[in-house]
């Protein structure tokens, strides 16, 4: 073993003090050392630079200075509960916070508890600046939301497409086998739509499209379903009902829709429907019979509802 002397000893801790000294400066990461009231005894340059304050404006202070207002009871509470010993020994949380120019960003926050040369216990925190993260996974979020949406909506009048609407029914169908109960479609399709674009444009075609389908979901039930087939043809699913209901329901909306004076033109379309209730069959059969009772409608003069026997 070597033996060293008192004065190197000394030395050796000396330099030691200062090396830690020296990468606490140095280190790219905030550090901040808080007393059991919370106020800072140490920051960092790296701290101090993320916050935006000078060192002299941080000692002595709160830590919830930089903690925006919402959060403050809370961590506060946090911190006392880490001091105490309630908390486990080391922390590693997502915060958001605020700078010193009121800017807010996200940090994770890494805290160890250590003992203070008073004894008393003394908080540690550690902080990664993940702001860009963060708004890079909210745009990421706000994307795929939007994805899904267009995904299961037509996008000039908002409604459910026909892919989406076709799983609702097989979905409404599997109820009925399953429990029981009533349900009933209803397939519109507008009358003489080619004369309306022909006449006044494609444009004025789309907003009376977008205002007569605002129309009939404003005299739906808030159960029913309103989905853009394609075109000018939409399908109406109304759970709960047979066939007679729905004819009253539909025509309702039919005769709404017909005087309904519609874009600045003042334009009146009329729809032709067909309805066809659940009768132990697929979708596909469903859709058909209403199809075909669509089809009558038009035959037999157009802006009216037929309803398709069981038997078509
Ligand atoms: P009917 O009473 O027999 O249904 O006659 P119609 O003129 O409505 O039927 P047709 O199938 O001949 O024409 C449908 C028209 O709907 C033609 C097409 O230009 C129009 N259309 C379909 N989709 C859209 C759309 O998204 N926007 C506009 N503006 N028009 C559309
Ligand atoms: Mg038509
Ligand atoms: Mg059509």
């Amino acid at each position: 073993m070597t033996d060293f002397s008192a004065d190197y000893l000394y030395q050796l801790v000396n330099r030691s003090k200062r090396n830690t000294e020296n990468v606490i400066k140095t280190a790219p990461l905030g550090i901040c050392i808080t007393d059991p009231n919370g106020r800072f005894e140490m920051v960092n340059p790296a701290y101090c630079q993320f916050y935006g304050y000078r060192e002299d404006e941080l000692l002595g202070q709160h830590f919830s200075l930089v903690v925006p207002k919402a959060y403050q009871a809370r961590m506060t509470r946090l911190h006392d509960e880490f001091m105490r010993g309630e908390e486990p020994h080391e922390l590693r949380q997502e915060w958001e916070v605020r700078c010193k120019n009121g800017e807010k960003r996200t940090i994770i926050a890494e805290a160890a508890r250590i003992e203070g040369d008073d004894s008393k216990p003394r908080k540690v925190t550690f902080i990664v600046d993940i702001t860009q993260r963060k708004q890079l996974e909210e745009r990421l979020k706000q994307v795929n939301e939007r994805l899904a949406y267009m995904a299961h909506h037509d996008e000039l009048t908002g409604l459910i497409n026909r892919r989406q609407g076709l799983k609702r029914l097989e979905e409404e169908l599997e109820r009925c086998k399953r429990y029981g109960g009533k349900l009933s479609i209803a397939m519109f399709d507008l009358d003489n739509f080619k004369t309306v674009n022909d006449t006044y444009g494609h444009s004025t075609g789309d907003s009376v499209l977008k205002e007569v389908t605002a129309v009939v979901n404003e005299h739906l039930r808030a159960t029913d379903y309103q989905i853009r087939l394609g075109g000018e043809e939409f399908l109406v699913i109304m759970p709960g009902i047979d066939a007679d209901a729905a004819y009253i329901a539909i025509d309702r909306v039919r005769r709404y829709v017909a005087e309904t004076a519609c874009t600045n033109q003042q334009l009146n379309v009329t729809l032709s429907a067909g309805i066809a209730c659940y009768v132990e069959a697929s979708s596909t059969r469903m859709l058909d019979r209403a199809d075909k009772a669509m089809y009558q409608a038009k035959q037999a003069g157009r802006n009216r509802v037929v309803i398709a026997s069981s038997s078509v």
